[in-house]
Formats: C-alpha cells, sequence, structure tokens
C-alpha cells in the first residue's frame, strides 16, 4: 500500500469492470455502501443454489446445514471484533441495532441521553423521539468539543451515543477516552461502528462500550445485514422489542418464555444468505489483512486530503492534515450552488461515483458546510490513482459548468 496502489484486487469487483463514457469506473462512494468481491457474491449464490432452506426451523438435512453455516458467521464475527459469539446479535443494518437499544432501554421522556453533532440520522432519530437528547458540538476540525462533553457528562446522562467515525468529516473519535468518561459518569454507552468497523477493529470491549452496531454492506457484505454487539449483560438488560418466531423457546395460550441471548433478539426469518455473505466478507478482510486495511485507509485519507489543500476551489469540512481520519472526504464547493449537478456530470461524463447532499447527518452538514458538500470516500479497492483522477475530472467539471 505504501505505492498507493489498491490493496484488494479490482479484479475480484466486477462491478469495477464497467465503463462509463468510454472511461473505467473510479467507485468513490463506500461510505454509503462498498463493492462485494466475487467470493462474496458466490457465498450468497451459492446457498440459493445449493441450500435455500430456512434455519433454527428444521430438522432436516437443509435446514440444519443453512443453521450451521448461519451460526458459523456469528462465531466468525465473534472473533473479527474481540467479542463471545453469544454477544453478537444479526440484524438487518446499523439503523435497526440502534433502534433496538434506544427502543429496548424503556428511556423515560425526561432521561437525558448525550449525543453529538456529527451524528448520523440513525443515531440522533432513536434517541430524540423517546428522551431528553442534547447534541455535543463538533469543533471546525470535525472533533468532539472535549470540555462541553465533560461538563454534560457531570449531569448525569442515562445514555452516551457516540459515533466512531464521522461519515461526513471522517474524523475517528478517541474512543477509549470517551467510552471511559462515559462509563466513570455511570452512562449505558452505545456506540455507532458504522464507519469505523470496515477500516478498524477498535476492541470496544476493552474500553467498555455497552453496545456496538454496524452494517456488513460497509464492508464487503451484501445489504441485508447488520451486527448489534453487546455485553452479554447489557444485552440480558434490554427488552426485545420485536417478539414473534424466533425470539421463543415456548408459548401456550397464557403466556411464553423467551429465548435466551442473542435468539431472543432475533424475530422472524432473517437473511440468511446475506448472513452468509458476510461471513465470506470477513474471510476476505481478515486474508488482506487488519493492520494493512487500515494503513491503506489513512494512505487514501492523505492523498485525499492533498488533493484538496492543492486546489482552492474546494473546502473540506473537517479533518486537520495531521488528524486521525478516514479516507472520507466531505467538500463545499465555494460559487456553486448544485452540487448534486456536480455529482451528476461527474458521474455521467467521467464515471465518477461520488455523493452529494447532506450525507444522513443534516445538524452537523448545515452547522459545518451550510446544508450540503460533496464527500468523496474510498476503501481497499481504491488507489491513489483514483483518487488523483477524480480530482482532475473535478476539475474539468468546475471548469466546464
Ligand atoms: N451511521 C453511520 C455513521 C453511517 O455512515 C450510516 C450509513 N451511512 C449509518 C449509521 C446507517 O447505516 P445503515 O443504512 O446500514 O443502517
Amino acid at each position: 500500500t505504501g505505492s498507493g496502489a489498491a490493496l484488494a484486487s479490482p479484479a475480484s469487483f466486477d462491478v469495477l469492470a464497467r465503463t462509463v463514457a468510454g472511461r473505467r469506473l473510479i467507485y468513490l462512494d463506500s461510505a454509503a455502501t462498498t463493492l462485494r468481491p466475487r467470493p462474496v457474491v458466490d457465498a450468497v449464490c451459492r446457498y440459493y443454489t445449493t441450500n435455500g432452506a430456512n434455519i433454527h426451523r428444521g430438522k432436516h438435512l437443509l435446514s440444519e446445514e443453512a443453521s450451521d453455516q448461519y451460526e458459523r458467521v456469528r462465531i466468525q464475527t465473534a472473533e473479527f471484533v474481540g467479542a463471545r459469539s453469544e454477544e453478537i446479535v444479526f440484524v438487518r443494518n446499523t439503523t435497526e441495532a440502534l433502534n433496538m437499544v434506544a427502543a429496548g432501554l424503556d428511556l423515560n421522556a425526561d432521561d437525558l441521553v448525550l449525543g453529538s453533532l456529527d451524528a448520523h440520522h440513525s443515531n440522533l432519530l432513536p434517541w430524540r423521539v423517546r428522551s431528553r437528547l442534547r447534541l455535543i458540538p463538533v469543533r471546525p476540525d470535525g472533533g468532539l468539543d472535549l470540555a462541553e462533553f465533560e461538563r454534560a457528562l457531570a449531569e448525569g446522562p442515562r445514555v452516551v451515543a457516540l459515533t466512531a467515525c464521522s461519515n461526513v468529516t471522517g474524523v475517528y473519535s478517541p474512543l477509549d477516552g470517551l467510552i471511559r468518561l462515559a462509563k466513570q459518569a455511570g452512562a449505558i454507552v452505545v456506540v455507532d461502528a458504522a464507519q469505523s468497523l470496515p477500516h478498524r477493529r477498535e476492541i470496544f470491549r476493552a474500553a467498555g462500550a455497552d453496545f456496538v452496531a454496524f452494517s456488513g454492506h460497509k464492508m464487503c457484505g451484501p445489504t441485508g445485514v447488520g451486527v448489534l454487539c453487546g455485553r452479554m449483560s447489557a444485552l440480558e438488560r434490554l427488552r426485545p422489542v420485536m417478539l414473534g418466531g424466533g425470539t421463543v423457546d415456548w408459548v401456550d395460550t397464557q403466556g411464553h418464555r423467551i429465548r435466551k441471548v442473542p435468539h431472543r433478539f432475533e424475530y422472524g426469518t432473517p437473511d440468511i444468505a446475506a448472513v452468509i455473505g458476510f461471513g465470506a466478507a470477513l474471510s476476505y478482510l481478515d486474508e488482506l489483512g487488519e493492520r494493512e486495511i487500515r494503513e491503506h485507509d489513512t494512505v487514501l485519507a492523505n492523498a485525499l486530503l492533498a488533493e484538496c489543500a492543492r486546489r482552492d476551489t474546494v473546502r473540506v469540512i473537517g479533518p486537520a492534515p495531521d488528524g486521525d481520519h478516514a479516507g472520507v472526504v466531505s467538500m463545499e464547493l465555494p460559487g456553486f450552488a448544485r452540487l448534486d449537478e456536480v455529482a451528476r456530470a461527474l458521474s455521467d461524463s467521467f464515471g465518477v461515483m461520488c455523493r452529494s447532499g447532506h450525507m444522513c447527518a443534516q445538524p452537523l452538514v448545515d452547522g459545518l458546510a451550510g446544508g450540503q458538500v460533496l464527500r468523496m470516500s474510498t476503501y481497499i479497492y481504491n488507489s491513489v490513482t483514483d483518487v488523483e483522477e477524480a480530482f482532475h475530472c473535478l476539475d474539468k467539471v468546475l471548469e466546464a459548468l
């Protein structure tokens, strides 16, 4: 990666063989969702072509085989994040995991919840509708205002909902310290790790977070599978809000007995194929290497910021060049009111896929950037050349518009 080449072979990602307007496609929207390598697509396909049965229901061969594969991915996920397999709950996505926690804690309307201004809407709305949510401000460099955080902790929040890495600024939170302070203040700590876990496998348990949420589709897995990872003691105190098949082990005309953790949270038929595909994604990432993925992220982050620094046509939202940030950059383009037109031209005329708008983090984008940004975000299949070419195309689009 030191050379700036892609870490994963782009040839494993069939989408990257597409051309747009006669040019090779450059995918810079991995913060929205990543592409999937062939082994992941094959694993999904193999489940549907060779099995297709439901899990945990039947005693026949196909069902037992599918259940086995599904449960093996639970073990694999636990190893990946450094948890016990009973602490891994498969859900649909980060949004569902955060809603399950917010609803299951049975908050009172006057409970104080501390969130942060850089929260994704998914780590903001589930709290706001159930509690007194206070958003800790973010400094212009994208970091949390620590003095304000400590002052707010003194008021005894019931929950602290942290964002491990902003999907707008790409700034990583100093999680260990924040979690330690929040735990000392007696709060339940919930971490949205949707943007950090694809690059960094922090051992959240060591720092003591109670719940961590992330999505498979942001780390080369299929859509339709996410993870709620909780400490066993925290999961045991969480009320399961969705009940039905899969969540109980006994029901009669008068009552029922809830299954043990994690099964009590996995209601109905899950996206079995997606979970199996997610297992293939974890294997793929393991083969690339934890340290290599982390370092490649930093190489691309620095390349993005370096390209921005060379231009007076863009203003970066957030990260200081020497800060701790992911390969995600959001920009304002002074003088350009229609960033969606810029994104559209980059896509249709140059084959560069990036994002415009508020990124589902409207309070932050309103606060730091006047409501809209152009975002480029990278992953293991991107090279420094991708970044350089994308900015070269951006120059041409801005000249033409
Ligand atoms: N949190 C963050 C930081 C995110 O970037 C995203 C996805 N953009 C989400 C939560 C929501 O993830 P999902 O759509 O998979 O629920």
